[in-house]
C-alpha cells in the first residue's frame, strides 16, 4: 500500500522550546517534525527486516537488533534533552510514530525500543539529579536496557494487591518479593522496582547486580518475548533507591502510563498495517471463480473494513497522543482510548487478514502468522481491555454534567 502523502502545511509553527511541534488539526497530518522521525523509523524497520522474523521468535535479546538500536538515535526519544535526549522532554507522539513504524516489522526491536522509555520514566520524572545524570545518558544511547517491574504472580490488574514489600532498615531499605513478566529480565541493568510500604507503594531504583537479585525464565508466550521472573531476596539498598517520596509510587506508575500508554495504541496501528498490506498482496494477485480475490464482494468488504479501521485507530491515537504531549496523566482516558481501540482493532484487523488469505494466513513462519499471534498479547499488557473499560466509563460518568 503506497503510504499516504502526508506533507507538512507551509503554516506549520516552529518548533517550541520544549521541541514540541503543535499539531496542525486543519488538514490532520503530522507535522514535519513527526514526518521525519517517522522515516527515520522506517529506515531502522528496513534495515533489521533481514533478522526480523528471528528476532521476534527470540526470548533473549537479538544482539543484531540490539547493536542496530543502539547505533541509531532512536532511543534518545526516551528521555529528555538535558540528559542525552532528543528533545527537553518527551513527546508521546513521536514516541508513537516510532512504534508504529517498529511494530510493523519487528515486536522484539518495538519492545526493546518502548521498554527504554517505559523503563525510565520514573527516574527522569523523581531521579535524584545524581540518578538522572547516572543513568539516562546510557539509556539515551541503549548503552544498557531498562525494566519497570510492577507485575507479581498473584497480582496483574489489580496493582494495589501486590505483595514485594520495602521496609526502613539500618543503615537503609531491604526488599523482598517476586516480580513476574517481566520484560527485559536478566538483560536489564535495573529494575524499577513498585513495592508495598507502610500502607502505600513506593517505586525503587534496584541494580540489577544488587544482593539478592535473582532472575528465572517466565513461561514461552504463543508471541515470544524477552521476559523473565525477578525474585529479590532481602536485597538490602540506599534510601537514594526509593525514587521521589515514600508512597509515591502509584503516581509514578500513572504518570508512566500517561507517556506511554497511547504508544501501544501506536504498535497496534503499525501491526495491523502490516497485516492488511500482506493481505493485499495476497489477494490482489490469487485468483479464484475467474477474479482476484479482492474483487470477490465478502473478501473487498473485509479489506475494506479493515483500511477505514487502521485509518479510525491511528486518528484516535495520534490524537490522543499529542494531548499527551502536555498533560499526560490528564489526558490519561483518551490514551486508553486510544489503546483500547486500537488493540482491540488490531486484533480484528489482523483475523481478517487471516480468512482472506485462506490456508497461506496459517503457515507457521510466514509474516501473517506471527502478526496474528503477536496482536494478541497486545490486548493484554499496558492495560487489559476489561479494566481500561472500567477506567473509561468512570471518567465518562464523572465529566457528564
Ligand atoms: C508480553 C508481556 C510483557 C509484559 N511486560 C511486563 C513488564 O515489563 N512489567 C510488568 O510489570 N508487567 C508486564 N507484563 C504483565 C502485564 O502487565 C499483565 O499481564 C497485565 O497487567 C494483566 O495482568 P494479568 O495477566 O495478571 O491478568 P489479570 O489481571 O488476572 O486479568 C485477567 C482477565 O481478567 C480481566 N479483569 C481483571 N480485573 C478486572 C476487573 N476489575 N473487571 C473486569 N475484568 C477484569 C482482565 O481484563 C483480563 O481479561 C507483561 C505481560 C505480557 C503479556
Amino acid at each position: 500500500m503506497k503510504q499516504q502523502k502526508n506533507t507538512a502545511p507551509a503554516d506549520a509553527p516552529e518548533p517550541t522550546g520544549s521541541g514540541v511541534v503543535p499539531f496542525t488539526p486543519g488538514p490532520f497530518s503530522l507535522g514535519m517534525k513527526y514526518l521525519e522521525i517517522q522515516q527515520e523509523a522506517r529506515e531502522f524497520a528496513r534495515s533489521i527486516e533481514p533478522v526480523a522474523a528471528a528476532a521476534d521468535e527470540m526470548s533473549e535479546v537479538h544482539p543484531g537488533v540490539l547493536k542496530a538500536l543502539r547505533d541509531s538515535a532512536l532511543t534518545q526519544l526516551m528521555v529528555p534533552g538535558e540528559f542525552g535526549g532528543r528533545f527537553a522532554r518527551l513527546d508521546p507522539l513521536a514516541i508513537c510514530v516510532v512504534r508504529e513504524a517498529l511494530m510493523a516489522t519487528s515486536s522484539h526491536a518495538d519492545s526493546l525500543f518502548a521498554l527504554q522509555g517505559i523503563g525510565s520514566y520514573a527516574i527522569t520524572s523523581a531521579g535524584t539529579q545524581a540518578q538522572r545524570a547516572h543513568w539516562l545518558p546510557r539509556i539515551a544511547s541503549a548503552e544498557v536496557l531498562a525494566a519497570l517491574a510492577l507485575t507479581e504472580p498473584e497480582a496483574g490488574s489489580d496493582l494495589k494487591s501486590i505483595k514485594t514489600e520495602v521496609t526502613v532498615v539500618d543503615g537503609g531499605l531491604r526488599l523482598n518479593g517476586t516480580k513476574s513478566f517481566i520484560s527485559n529480565a536478566g538483560f536489564a541493568a535495573y529494575y524499577l522496582v513498585f513495592a508495598y510500604e507502610d500502607s502505600g507503594f513506593t517505586m525503587l531504583l534496584v541494580p540489577a547486580d544488587a544482593h539478592g537479585v535473582s532472575v528465572s525464565p517466565s513461561p514461552e508466550l504463543i508471541a515470544p518475548h524477552v521476559l523473565g521472573e525477578v525474585h529479590f531476596d532481602n536485597v538490602l539498598l540506599p534510601d537514594s533507591a526509593r525514587l521521589g517520596a515514600r508512597g509515591t509510587g502509584l503516581s509514578l506508575v500513572l504518570a508512566t502510563l500517561g507517556v506511554f500508554r497511547v504508544s501501544v495504541a501506536g504498535a497496534a496501528v503499525g501491526l495491523a498495517q502490516a497485516a492488511l498490506e500482506e493481505a493485499v498482496r495476497h489477494t490482489r494477485t490469487r485468483v479464484q471463480f475467474g477474479r482476484p480475490l479482492a474483487r470477490l464482494g465478502p473478501v473487498a468488504q473485509m479489506l475494506a473494513d479493515s483500511w477505514t479501521e487502521i485509518e479510525m485507530a491511528r486518528l484516535l491515537t495520534y490524537r490522543a497522543a499529542y494531548m499527551a504531549i502536555d498533560d499526560p496523566v490528564a489526558s490519561l482516558h483518551h490514551s486508553s482510548m486510544a489503546k483500547l481501540a486500537a488493540s482491540e482493532m488490531a486484533s480484528r484487523v489482523v483475523d481478517r487478514c487471516v480468512q482472506v488469505m485462506g490456508r497461506w494466513g496459517l503457515m507457521r513462519g510466514s509474516k501473517i502468522e506471527k502478526l496474528y499471534r503477536q496482536a494478541r498479547p497486545m490486548r493484554i499488557y499496558e492495560g487489559a481491555s476489561e479494566v481500561l473499560r472500567l477506567g473509561i466509563a468512570r471518567q465518562l460518568t464523572e465529566e457528564v454534567v
